[in-house]
This record gives structure tokens, C-alpha cells and sequence, in this order.
């Protein structure tokens, strides 16, 4: 098995979940500039969506960011060990 170092010298996850609560949405888009690859806007309301529910081990500090960004606590991040 290979271990994958990140910056802060902490093992990396194998993988991890992205929940979102919607409801909580207010469309502000940090979200999206954060990680534009796994975030996306509802064209009608600019609710988040998920671009892909399975992203690779490298995105996560992206998604964590966007998860410290949003406002209202939207995205929640599952790491897998
Ligand atoms: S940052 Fe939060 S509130 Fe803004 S669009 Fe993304 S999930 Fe919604």
C-alpha cells in the first residue's frame, strides 16, 4: 500500500464523502471557486450541486477550503482511513 503524505506532513485518506445539506444554501459560490471541478450552482437558484460524488484523495484540502467557506455550513466532508 502506497501512504500519501500531505503538506502538513499528516497520512492522507484513502478517500472520503461529500455530504451536502442544501436546504442551508444561499448560493453565495465560494463553494464553487474553491473547487470548480466538484462544485457547481443550480442555474435557476444557485443552490450547490455535486459535480462528482467520488472525488480523488488530492481534492480533499480543496473541499475542505470550500467547506470552511461557505457561510452556512452546507458541505460536510467524510475522510475514509
Ligand atoms: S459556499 Fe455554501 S452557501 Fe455558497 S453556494 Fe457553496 S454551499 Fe451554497
Amino acid at each position: 500500500m502506497t501512504t500519501t503524505k500531505t503538506d502538513d506532513n499528516q497520512v492522507a485518506p484513502k478517500s472520503f464523502r461529500i455530504i451536502l445539506h442544501q436546504e442551508k444554501c444561499i448560493g453565495a459560490g465560494h463553494c464553487v471557486t474553491c473547487a470548480p471541478d466538484i462544485f457547481g450552482q443550480n442555474e435557476d437558484d444557485g443552490v450547490v450541486i455535486l459535480l462528482n460524488d467520488n472525488p480523488p484523495p488530492d481534492r480533499l484540502a480543496a473541499v475542505e477550503s470550500a467547506a470552511r467557506m461557505c457561510p452556512t455550513g452546507v458541505i460536510q466532508v467524510t475522510k475514509e482511513e
